[in-house]
């Protein structure tokens, strides 16, 4: 009988153990949930004030008469409610694109031009950090996606690179289709991302210690948004340690959403 008692009380502490995860797992998911209805929240209320804000900052700013203390004071205010705006923003798209409240507006789009496009639109701060962008991708490439969200996501990865490259350097932006896939690999010998933290680094707000260490400003959400583009689109995205630096490497269904098997 000794055995039955071990046998049972063995049954209990796994069925104990079996409520007690299920608590835990219903708790954290209703956390989660809570957190995502307030940003949801929170992102809609500042939205409206912060648009007025800034429209009508910019109207002043058209004041030729404005004193040039004045007109610096303004241009700071139009500055950061900007920045502020654009928190805002990732925050809603983020919340948006992971609940599927926002929607794909998908159709046939060529990569290539949209990694050219981002990187023309990055080289003026890529030269201001002295970090040379080369981009090798052929002519075209197309695939079925919303070229809105995948501009969003090039900019992401390719501002990261340059961003997190403070003494200059090279980075590298690969395009190429591999079979069903479209790849895209963006490579930097920037500061790198410390092993134990790589697999974080697509939480949102989190920040690797190696860029707070060195002042370099940002808010964790950039990353975030770029797997939840990814991911509605059916792709993966993945980080690697590329010596000294960090490489991000995208794969995306040629055919768009719904046509890979791991979705
Ligand atoms: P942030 O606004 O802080 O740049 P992201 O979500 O884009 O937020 O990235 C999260 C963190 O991952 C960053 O704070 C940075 O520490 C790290 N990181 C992202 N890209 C790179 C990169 N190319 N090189 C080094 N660190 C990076």
């Amino acid at each position: 009988e000794s055995s039955l008692l071990a046998l049972l009380s063995g049954v209990a502490a796994h069925v104990g153990q079996f409520l007690s995860r299920r608590r835990a797992d219903d708790l954290a998911l209703e956390l989660t949930r809570t957190r995502d209805d307030f940003l949801a929240l929170v992102g809609h209320e500042l939205r409206t004030p912060l648009t007025s804000i800034v429209s009508h900052t910019e109207l002043l700013l058209t004041d030729g008469e404005l004193s040039g203390e004045n007109r610096l004071l303004l241009e700071s205010v139009d500055r950061n409610a900007n920045a502020l705006r654009a928190i805002v923003t990732d925050l809603l798209d983020l919340a948006g694109l992971e609940s599927g409240d926002i929607s794909l507006d998908l159709g046939p789009v060529d990569l290539s031009e949209i990694v050219s496009a981002s990187t023309a639109a990055l080289a003026p701060v890529a030269e201001a950090n002295d970090v040379k962008i080369q981009v090798d991708a052929p002519r075209v490439l197309s695939l079925r996606g919303d070229p809105v969200r995948l501009r969003q996501l090039a900019d992401e990865l390719i501002a990261n690179a340059v961003k997190y490259s403070p003494d200059g350097g090279d980075v590298g932006v690969r395009l190429e289709r591999e079979g069903d896939l479209a790849a895209l690999t963006v490579t930097d010998g920037g500061l790198g991302i410390p092993e134990d933290e790589r697999p974080r680094v697509f939480q949102r707000f989190f920040r690797s210690s190696a860029g707070t260490a060195r002042g370099i400003s940002g808010t964790g959400l950039g990353l975030p948004l770029a797997r939840a583009i990814v991911e509605r689109h059916g792709g993966t995205i993945q980080v690697q340690h590329a010596n000294p630096g960090t490489s991000m490497t995208v794969s995306l269904p040629l055919d768009g959403p719904g046509s890979s098997p791991g979705k």
